[in-house]
């Protein structure tokens, strides 16, 4: 997938009425939806991949569920193969980013006393290709 390419819209979403996988107002459902532009990088049935929009990283992106579950917990409760989805989309993703062998962090700020800001569940893959990442965490 190319970065211009847009998020698949739902393909069952249901016809009139609210759709139940997402939430109103959520930036990131907005984006899964394409309403909201973003610089996709992966995508998978269950998954959407797109760059950091205040990058921590050489390498920084989100990879998100495309239907609305608050948080990883959450997401690994309700919907366990879609966690074990993003993890994989993660690991692909820092690999063609040209991390070497793949290697990346996955972190998961997991409530707002732990910075989380978007409450739609989504893994951060910070990768430096060519290089280090900053930090030990
Ligand atoms: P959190 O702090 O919830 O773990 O991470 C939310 C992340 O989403 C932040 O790193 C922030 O930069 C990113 N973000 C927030 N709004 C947008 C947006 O509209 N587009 C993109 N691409 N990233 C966003
Ligand atoms: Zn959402």
């Amino acid at each position: 997938m190319t970065d211009s390419d847009q998020a698949t819209p739902r393909r069952d979403a249901p016809a009139g009425g609210a759709d139940p996988r997402r939430q109103d107002g959520c930036v990131f459902c907005g984006i899964v939806a394409g309403e909201v532009p973003a610089e996709l990088v992966a995508s998978t049935d269950a998954v959407v991949a797109f760059r950091d929009l205040a990058p921590q990283a050489p390498l920084h992106v989100l990879v998100v569920p495309r239907d609305h579950h608050p948080d990883v917990v959450a997401l690994a409760a309700e919907a366990p193969g879609v966690l074990a989805d993003l993890v994989a989309t993660g690991a692909r993703v820092a690999a063609d980013g040209g991390a070497a062998a793949g290697e990346h962090r996955l972190v998961f700020n997991t409530g707002a006393s732990a910075g989380q800001t978007v409450h739609h569940a989504h893994g951060h893959v910070l990768a430096a290709p060519g290089g280090e990442l900053a930090g030990s965490l």
